[in-house]
């Protein structure tokens, strides 16, 4: 039973290790903005309000995204624990987290804090491309693909995530520290945060996070 909290700033790589973590541990691995963007993809009531602020790199107002990531974390293979990757994202949604797990007489067991200096995050999210259909992720510079906008597990096409450009991850940087940080001392209050530097390459990053999570085999 493990129930993880992935905190870091857009471009931290935590879609890059929550998929690592949810495979090691068994565990299946929650994106609030996954789940959104999904909601965008099929045109649902939620999908349109979500876009909006999506696009803009704000915050999609907090009763939405609960009403969502409670409906998620009461499916069936939660039960064995989850990992949280983008929510909770404010203060009030952390509260809201721990109401409806105490009613459950379940907690957080740890909050992974992934750090990364601005200019880095810059450098990686503008030139980050995504495939629409398998969701690997690649970087025009760091990372390319073999041939140029096809992704080579599955041939599928990559483009830019709508809120990739300067503009809207400066916004999404800025929200990060405004609204997001202040979440690391609620968790901190509990004893429950392990910082991580995420600048120092996928596998030592992911090394950090298994020994941060401690012996769970
Ligand atoms: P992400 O894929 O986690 O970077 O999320 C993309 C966008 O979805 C964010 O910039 C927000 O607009 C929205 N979003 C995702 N998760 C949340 C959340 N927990 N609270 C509010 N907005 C969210």
């Amino acid at each position: 039973m493990l129930r993880l909290i992935l905190l870091g700033p857009p471009g931290a790589g935590k879609g890059t290790q929550a998929a690592r973590i949810c495979q090691k541990y068994s565990i299946p691995h929650i994106s609030t903005g996954d789940i959104f963007r999904k909601q965008i993809k099929e045109g649902t009531e939620f999908g349109k309000k979500a876009k909006e602020y999506m696009n803009r790199g704000e915050l999609v107002p907090d009763d939405l995204v609960l009403e969502i990531a409670e409906a998620r974390l009461t499916e069936e293979d939660c039960k064995h624990g989850f990992l949280l990757d983008g929510f909770p994202r404010t203060v009030n949604q952390a509260e809201q987290l721990d109401k409806f797990l105490n009613e459950k007489d379940l907690s957080i067991d740890k909050v992974l804090d992934i750090r990364v200096d601005k200019e880095e995050l810059m450098t990686r999210l503008i030139g980050r491309r995504v495939c629409r259909n398998c969701g690997a992720t690649y970087h025009v510079i760091n990372m390319p693909s073999e041939k140029e906008g096809i992704c080579d597990v599955c041939g599928g096409e990559l483009y830019q995530r709508s809120d990739d450009t300067a503009a809207t991850v400066e916004n999404r940087i800025g929200v990060y520290n405004g609204l997001t940080v202040p979440l690391i001392e609620y968790y901190e209050k509990a004893g429950k945060v392990a910082h991580i530097d995420g600048s120092t390459g996928l596998d030592k990053v992911f090394g950090d996070i298994v020994i941060a999570i401690g012996d769970r085999e």
